[in-house]
């Protein structure tokens, strides 16, 4: 079991190590990235320059509220000091935010690490270390994306899971962790099933088609196990080719 005590102390060893890349993954997905905001706000020497960059600015606010309390809506370029020793400053992942962050920084929070590709995340994490970031932390949300690129990084790897706090919302994560669309499966992805949302994707027999045809699942994807041992009619697909509904849910896969 992974729970907060063991994943705390392990970034806290982090900081005081010579590693400079730490990966942060597990199912509790609003609690990882406050756990090490609070860490590096105290643990850090001070006086530090820490870069929050985030998916999108509609974020800021909401993200770093469990940390800090905030008078103003966070803007690039504006520093928020806390407790006189650190200077917070925040962009996005599109690098059109990223000349309003200072040039020489400490330590860098990327979360949510789920909205990188593998180009854009290394690109992100140059960016920061060409900074200066003598710490870098790479968060994800929910772990149903292929993250291999963070290697490249030799991460030190920490799970914060919330098995121990909410063990039924631990269980529900776990099960979207195993639902993940590969790379390699989205690049060839054909036309007529682009425009359908990820995560209702699955690949069915078509009995009209006569054909593997990928479907339109009538709830997210659960995961193979789920999905496999399901009573017959909780989960149905519809062809995105011809329009047939599918059945033997058991052998459809992604
Ligand atoms: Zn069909």
């Amino acid at each position: 079991m992974y729970n907060r005590n063991q994943a705390e102390q392990q970034i806290c060893d982090f900081l005081r190590s010579t590693d400079q890349v730490l990966l942060l993954t597990g199912t509790h997905q609003q609690e990882k990235h406050p756990l090490a905001l609070r860490a590096v706000l105290s643990e850090y020497p001070a006086p530090a320059t820490v870069l929050f960059r985030t998916n999108h600015a509609s974020h800021y606010r909401d993200f770093l509220r469990p940390v800090l309390p905030l008078q103003k809506k966070p803007r690039p370029g504006v520093p928020i000091r806390v407790h006189g020793a650190y200077e917070l400053f925040v962009d996005t992942m599109n690098r059109a935010s990223w000349g309003s962050t200072p040039r020489a920084i400490d330590v860098a929070v990327l979360y949510p690490i789920d909205s990188y590709k593998a180009d854009t995340g290394t690109e992100s994490v140059q960016d920061v270390q060409f900074r200066g970031a003598k710490k870098t932390f790479l968060i994800t949300w929910t772990d149903n994306r292929d993250i291999a690129w963070t290697n490249h990084f030799a991460p030190v790897h920490v799970v914060y899971d919330a098995e121990a706090e909410r063990p039924d919302y631990h269980e529900r994560v776990r099960e979207l962790s195993k639902a993940p669309l590969a790379d390699e499966t989205l690049t060839r992805l054909p036309k007529y099933a682009q425009s359908i949302p990820h995560d209702h994707l699955i690949r069915v027999r078509c009995s009209r088609c006569r054909s593997t045809r990928w479907a339109r699942m009538n709830m997210p994807y659960p995961g193979e196990a789920v999905l496999h041992s399901a009573k017959t009619g909780v989960y149905w697909a519809r062809c995105l080719k011809c329009g047939m509904t599918a059945d033997e849910h058991t052998k459809w896969y992604r």
